[in-house]
């Protein structure tokens, strides 16, 4: 290469000037420009950033420092413009850098003969190289600066050489670009091809049609791009649709479902609804059924009882011995079938109470050591010392679950004995738990039927209980009482080895400051369950029968009252009948009776109501601290603490026995014996 002065010439990056006052950078928005001089030769420049309008006065400064250096004054110089790093530059902000480096240039007497730019845009190419010939310059463009020195040095021409810029136009080349430009406005798919259309690369106007070619060339491809990112775009948009349109599908049919699903919840809770007043209903009836037969049964019992006592041969008492056997079955089942009705409909007592565990246990064992000794068999119960005596708890429900359990041992078990003990599960100051265990030594329980003995009226093998009466009801009442009182009745048993039936049970301990009841209201368990006493032989009626001695029975139950005052006539009283509480007042008021026995429920007045008026003096009544006993059906442990607290003095429980009432009136009229 030559220079301005024919010598021969080689350029490098390392011989350009970058004088500080040349140079324009801003930190905060990363433009820069930074400019360098091969003094007399070349020009280089670099670009980058957001360029700002705002910073044109600094960048112009700038520039007027390296022109009015000198360095490039009267020179025709190379011109390097890198744009690669240039992120955005506004039209108004590159027109007037180009603008003020023609002023630059004319000031100071210089022009750039040829510029390599790196990193132009296809427009800017374009533009450029159209316009190139009419500003007399050369417009290369490279990727690099570096392209860039690399072309200027192998480059052989004179870049210095001035050039004849003079055009000359015929009419027919101007025909020619006319018919192009028609070809291009009128046919999609022209394209200029130089070989056809005849233009040669000496025609003044072959950069245009080059130019002109490529801008066509540059907008059917942006066509063609664009058309394809439409049909994309209209593809995604119909895919978009068909997705919203199932979108809208599954929504609906969930929407469905969920309002399915609501309707079924819906009739679910009104079928439990239904299902639960049903079984109170069922459970109801069962109860009121049950108190039905039981009323009359209890004259069956009686009068069979009485019946015992009158001279029978002995075929007539094999007869009546098979009555009461058959009446004690029928009243166990229809006790059963009430308690488990009481307990399905909900009628339960769910107040704890306090009381005495010894006295429950001493209780259970002198009900059923008797049936236990007629099998030969020992029944034992045992509390560690370590357990308190008094505890909150369900002793109604406590006994009658330990009551079946024990029952459900004897009739099970033929030899042996029955043990019915309790462990300590764990304790803190305010509670305890305990384990209360039944085992026997009886036939056992094979492994496959120990979860159906749980079901109501399902028993092992009906042959066995068939010997010894039984319902199939008495472990699903355990099971139920149990779960009343937060256990679990589990079992473990083998095969003609025994039966270990089980459950564990908080019970809150009784503190100072929690005497809700007193020990001296603790009730001994009376049982309402029959008892097995129908043959206790009756004492002699000469050692015990009182004379001249009035009691008065009120009762509203027809048959209750013969069953009651034939007992009652048979041990030697006489009786006077009050058929609800109003007539026993009266009838107090004018014959000193030595006892009453009252029953509970009676019409216009109860028993309760009856007792704490006889117990006032304004009342009027003979003797208001006469002996008033309670004769109940199934009374619970909170029936009893109300009797006593009305003022009663002790109970019978229903069915009535000659010795049960034997031994309460030796109680109660011992001074009138
Ligand atoms: P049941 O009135 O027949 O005794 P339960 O519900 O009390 O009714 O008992 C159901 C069945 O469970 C009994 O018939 C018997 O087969 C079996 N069973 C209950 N307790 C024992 C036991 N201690 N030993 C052996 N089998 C028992």
């Amino acid at each position: 290469m030559q220079d301005n002065n024919g010598t021969n010439n080689q350029f490098s990056l390392e011989m350009v000037e970058f004088n500080p006052e040349w140079q324009f950078e801003n930190h905060k928005t990363g433009e820069f420009y930074k400019n360098g001089v091969i003094p007399q030769k070349l020009f280089i420049t670099y670009l980058g950033g957001n360029i700002q309008p705002a910073s044109t006065d600094k960048v112009f400064a700038s520039l007027e420092n390296m022109f009015k250096s000198g360095a490039l004054t009267n020179s025709n110089y190379i011109r390097i413009a890198d744009y690669n790093k240039v992120i955005s530059a506004s039209f108004h902000t590159r027109v007037l850098y180009a603008n003020t480096l023609n002023r630059l240039n004319e000031k100071y007497h210089c022009r750039p003969i040829v510029t390599y730019i790196c990193g132009a845009s296809l427009l800017t190419k374009t533009m450029l190289r159209l316009f190139a010939s009419y500003v007399k310059q050369e417009f290369i463009f490279v990727a690099t600066a570096q392209e860039a020195f690399d072309l200027i040095n192998a480059n052989n021409d004179d870049p210095w050489e001035e050039q004849d810029n003079q055009i000359t136009i015929s009419q027919k080349g101007l025909d020619q670009l006319a018919a192009l430009c028609g070809n291009l406005l009128f046919n999609e798919t022209f394209t200029f091809d130089e070989n056809k259309d005849g233009v040669s690369p000496a025609d003044p106007l072959y950069d245009l049609y080059s130019i002109i070619a490529l801008l066509n060339h540059d907008l059917k491809e942006l066509q063609k791009n664009e058309k394809e990112q439409k049909e994309e775009i209209e593809q995604a948009l119909e895919h978009s649709r068909v997705l919203n349109t199932k979108l809208s599908e599954e929504k609906k049919i969930v929407e469905e479902k969920e309002q399915i699903q609501q309707i079924l919840i819906k009739k679910l809770n009104q079928a439990k609804i239904e299902a639960e007043i049903a079984n109170r209903a069922k459970s109801e009836f069962l109860a009121n059924i049950s108190h039905e037969i039981i009323t009359p049964l209890h004259a069956v019992i009686g009068m069979t009882e009485l019946l015992c006592y009158t001279p029978l041969n002995s075929e007539q008492t094999n007869y009546t011995d098979t009555i009461q056997t058959s009446t004690q079955q029928l009243y166990q089942l229809l006790n059963n079938i009430l308690d488990f009705s009481k307990n399905e409909s909900g009628q339960i007592d769910n107040n704890t109470i306090r009381f005495d565990i010894k006295t429950l246990f001493h209780d259970i064992s002198s009900r059923l050591n008797d049936s236990a000794l007629k099998k030969n068999l020992r029944l034992t119960l045992t509390i560690p010392p370590a357990i308190p005596q008094y505890l909150f708890g369900y002793p109604d429900y406590l006994t009658q679950a330990l009551v079946n359990l024990v029952q459900n041992a004897i009739k099970f078990s033929n030899k042996g004995e029955i043990i019915v003990s309790i462990e300590p599960v764990s304790e803190t100051p305010e509670n305890i738990s305990l384990r209360f265990l039944i085992s026997d030594t009886g036939i056992g329980i094979p492994e496959e039927k120990k979860e159906l003995v749980f079901q109501k009226f399902t028993q092992v093998d009906s042959s066995a209980t068939r010997k010894e009466g039984g319902t199939g009801l008495g472990l699903a009442i355990t099971k139920q009482l149990v779960e009343l009182m937060g256990g679990t009745l589990e079992l473990s048993s083998r095969e003609n080895e025994g039966s270990i039936f089980s459950f564990v049970l908080l019970f809150i301990k009784p503190n100072e400051n929690n005497k809700k009841n007193d020990a001296s209201s603790i009730l001994p368990y009376t049982g309402s369950l029959y008892q097995n006493r129908l043959h206790t032989p009756m004492k002699s009626r000469e050692n015990t029968l009182p004379s001249n001695t009035r009691i008065l029975l009120v009762e509203d139950n027809a048959i209750n009252q013969r069953v009651a005052s034939a007992m009652l006539n048979k041990l030697g009283f006489t009786i006077d009948i009050a058929d609800n509480g109003i007539e026993a007042i009266d009838a107090l008021k004018q014959i000193a009776y030595s006892l009453v026995i009252m029953d509970l429920q009676m019409p216009l007045m109860g028993g309760l109501e009856a007792t704490k008026k006889i117990r006032k003096i304004e009342t009027g009544t003979r003797d208001p601290d006469i002996p008033i006993i309670a004769m109940t059906a199934n009374a619970t442990q909170q029936d009893k603490q109300n009797c006593l607290n009305a003022g009663m003095n002790d109970f019978i429980s229903k069915p009535v026995t000659i010795p049960t009432f034997q031994a309460l009136l030796n109680k109660w009229v011992p001074q009138k014996k």
